[in-house]
C-alpha cells in the first residue's frame, strides 16, 4: 500500500480521446477520495492553474465543466491543474490534489456557472489572502481568469476583480491563452497584451470581444478518465446524479426560447454523433468503471439520434440519467430506454403555463403534448415527475398563474401517486443577449402573491411538492445578471458582510446602489453594460423578437 506522500508524487498522462497511456489511480486525499485524480509534480511544469468552482464539490462535480477543463489543462505537459471548491464541511480552502492554497498557483481560473456564486468568487480570493480587486494585487499574486456562461453573459459585475475573461467555449481559446500567459514572467502586469486574443476580454482595456466556440463537437475532446468520488451514497460529496460518467451529447441549442440564456449564448446546436458516443462509451468504461451514464446538453432533446444513443447505453447494461427532456421529443422508444436505464424521475419544462404564455416565450407546445409526454413516462413505469414553470412573464394574468395548477393536476390525474409530482416555480430573470434583456424583473410582492395563489391551489393535495426560488434572491440574481461595474462594489461588500440576504441589504444600503435601477424595464435603444460582448446575434434580431413577444402579450390580454 503506497503512502499518501507516494500517491501525491504520481505523475501520469491523462486519458483523453483515446490516448491510452493512462493508469487508474485512487487517492486518499484530505477531503474526498476520488478515482482518476491527476497529480503532477510541480517541478516538471511551467505553469500551475487552480481551477476554482465557486460552490461546493457536489455541485461542481455533477456536470461536465470541471471535468472537461481539468482534462484540457492537464492534457498539456507544461501545465498542472488542480481543483478547489467552496468547503462543504468547514474544511480548509485547499486544492483537492495537493492541499495547496490559491496563493500558491500561477493562475487562478474561475468557472462562473451561476450569478449567485459571485460572492463565493470574492470569498475564495479573500480567504486565500489574495486582494480581490485587481488594482490592489501585486506581482506576487496570481493572474485571475474567469470563464463560463456568466462570463459570456456579462463580465462587468466582476470586471474589477478579474484580470481576463474567456468569452465563449474554452477549447477554442485555451491553448493560445496559456501560451500567451507563459510568455510573461508576471502576466498580470501585461494584461493589455491579451486583448488581441480571440475570445478574451480584458477589463483593464475594455476591448470589444466576439464569443468563440467549437465548430464540430465530434472533434472536441471528451475526457475518458473522469473523476468519481469514492464515497457513500449519503455523503455530502456525492454528486447530484451519483457516480456517473458524463457524456456531452449536444452542445448549444438553436431554439431561442426568448427567456433562455443558453439558447442565445450557446447557439448553434452541435451534436456528437452516435458513432463517436459509442467510441467514447467503449473507452470511457475502461477508465471510469461506473454503472451510470449521464447524458447532457441543453439541446439534448433535439439530438437526431437520441433514441439510438439511449438504447446503446442500456444495451451495455448501464444505467442512464438525463436532466430534462422537451415534451415534444418524448416517444415510446425513448421512454422505454429511460425506464430500462433505471431513470426514476424525469423533468419536463413547460416553462409557460398556457399555450398563450408559451407562445410569448417562443416555447411552442400545447398542453396535450405535455400531458401525452407525462402519460408515456407513466406507462413505462417512470412514476415521478418534475415540472418547471416560469412566472413574472410579459402579459401574465392571474388566470395564467392558476393554469399552472390546472395543468399539473391534469397530469397528476393520469395516475401519479403521493409526493410524485414536483412543481418548481421560478420568477423570470431577464438575461443579457436575450429578447427579454429589456424587460423588468417582476415586483417581489407580485411574485409572492403568485406563489400564495399556487400554494392555495395545491394545498391538501399530497401528490404535489412545490419548490421555488426565494423572490428576494431572484431579484439579486437579476441585479447580478444585468449589472455593470457599480454592481461589483455591492458584491464585494455583501461578501465581506457574510453573503446572506441581510448582508445584501446592508451592502445595498451602504453603497447607495438601487436594485431597481438595474432590473427595471429598459428602452430598446438604451446602452447596455454588455454591449461590447458580441455573442453572434444581432441587436436587430433581439429587438424584433422582443417586439413580437410584446405584441403577443398585448394582443391576447
Ligand atoms: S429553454 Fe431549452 S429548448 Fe429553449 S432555448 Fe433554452 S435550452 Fe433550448
Amino acid at each position: 500500500m503506497p503512502t499518501r506522500a507516494r500517491l501525491f508524487e504520481f505523475h501520469y498522462p491523462i486519458t483523453f480521446n483515446g490516448d491510452n497511456t493512462h493508469a487508474l489511480i485512487v487517492t486518499q486525499l484530505p477531503l474526498v477520495p476520488e478515482l482518476n485524480v491527476i497529480k503532477k509534480d510541480w517541478r516538471n511544469v511551467d505553469l500551475t492553474v487552480a481551477l476554482c468552482f465557486p460552490n461546493v464539490y457536489r455541485t461542481g462535480m455533477t456536470g461536465m465543466t470541471v471535468r472537461l477543463l481539468y482534462a484540457l489543462l492537464n492534457a498539456r505537459e507544461d501545465v498542472a491543474c488542480e481543483r478547489l471548491f467552496i468547503p462543504t464541511r468547514r474544511e480548509p480552502l485547499r486544492s483537492i490534489e495537493s492541499n495547496r492554497s490559491l496563493k500558491d498557483f500561477d493562475v487562478v481560473a474561475f468557472t462562473l456557472q451561476y450569478e449567485q456564486d459571485y460572492v463565493n468568487v470574492i470569498r475564495m480570493l479573500l480567504e486565500s489572502e489574495i486582494p480581490p480587486r485587481r488594482d490592489n494585487r501585486t506581482s506576487k499574486d496570481p493572474l485571475v481568469i474567469a470563464g463560463g456562461p456568466c462570463a459570456t453573459e456579462n463580465p462587468e459585475p466582476l470586471a474589477e476583480f478579474v484580470d481576463l475573461f474567456v468569452i465563449g467555449e474554452a477549447e477554442a481559446v485555451l491553448d493560445p491563452l496559456i501560451n500567451r500567459i507563459k510568455e510573461f514572467e508576471k502576466p498580470a502586469k501585461h494584461v493589455d497584451e491579451f486583448a488581441d486574443l480571440k475570445g478574451v476580454y480584458v477589463p483593464a482595456v475594455s476591448n470589444s470581444v466576439n464569443r468563440v466556440w467549437v465548430k464540430n463537437l465530434n472533434e472536441a475532446p471528451c475526457p475518458l478518465a473522469q473523476q468519481v468520488p469514492l464515497v457513500d451514497q449519503r455523503s455530502p460529496y456525492m454528486p447530484v446524479f451519483g457516480k456517473t460518467f458524463v457524456i456531452e451529447a449536444v452542445r448549444g441549442c438553436s431554439r431561442c426560447c426568448r427567456f433562455c440564456l443558453i439558447g442565445h449564448i450557446g447557439h448553434p446546436k452541435r451534436e456528437r454523433s452516435l458513432t463517436k458516443i459509442d467510441e467514447i462509451l467503449d473507452e470511457g468504461m475502461r477508465y471510469t468503471p461506473v454503472k451510470k451514464i449521464s447524458l447532457i446538453g441543453p439541446g439534448l432533446s433535439d439530438h437526431s439520434k437520441l433514441e439510438d444513443i439511449c438504447e446503446s447505453i442500456v444495451s451495455r447494461g448501464l444505467e442512464l440519467s438525463i436532466p430534462s427532456i422537451r415534451a415534444t421529443a418524448v416517444t415510446e422508444r425513448l421512454a422505454k430506454s429511460l425506464a430500462q436505464g433505471k431513470q426514476r424521475r424525469i423533468t419536463l419544462a413547460p416553462d409557460g403555463s398556457t399555450l398563450r404564455m408559451r407562445t410569448i416565450i417562443n416555447k411552442n407546445m400545447d398542453d396535450e403534448q405535455i400531458v401525452d409526454a407525462a402519460r408515456t413516462f407513466l406507462q413505462h413505469g417512470i412514476r415521478r415527475l418534475k415540472l418547471y414553470f416560469v412566472i413574472g412573464l410579459l402579459g401574465e394574468t392571474t388566470e395564467e398563474i392558476e393554469a399552472i395548477a390546472r395543468l399539473s393536476k391534469r397530469i397528476a390525474d393520469l395516475g401519479y401517486g403521493l409526493q410524485s409530482v414536483h412543481i418548481s416555480v421560478n420568477p423570470l430573470i431577464p438575461k443579457p443577449h436575450t429578447p427579454f434583456q429589456w424587460e423588468a424583473f417582476a415586483s417581489i410582492p407580485y411574485i409572492r402573491e403568485c406563489l400564495r395563489l399556487l400554494r392555495k391551489q395545491f394545498r391538501g393535495d399530497r401528490r404535489f411538492r412545490m419548490s421555488r426560488l426565494d423572490p428576494r434572491r431572484a431579484h439579486i440574481q437579476a441585479f447580478l445578471s444585468l449589472g455593470d461595474r457599480e454592481v461589483g462594489k455591492v458584491v464585494e461588500l455583501a461578501t465581506r458582510y457574510g453573503g446572506g440576504l441581510g448582508a445584501w441589504r446592508r451592502a445595498l444600503r451602504e453603497s447607495k446602489v438601487s436594485l431597481d435601477k438595474y432590473t427595471r424595464r429598459k428602452e430598446l435603444d438604451e446602452p447596455l453594460p454588455w454591449d461590447h460582448v458580441y455573442v453572434g446575434l444581432n441587436r436587430s434580431f433581439l429587438i424584433e423578437e422582443n417586439k413580437r413577444a410584446r405584441k403577443e402579450a398585448a394582443a391576447r390580454m
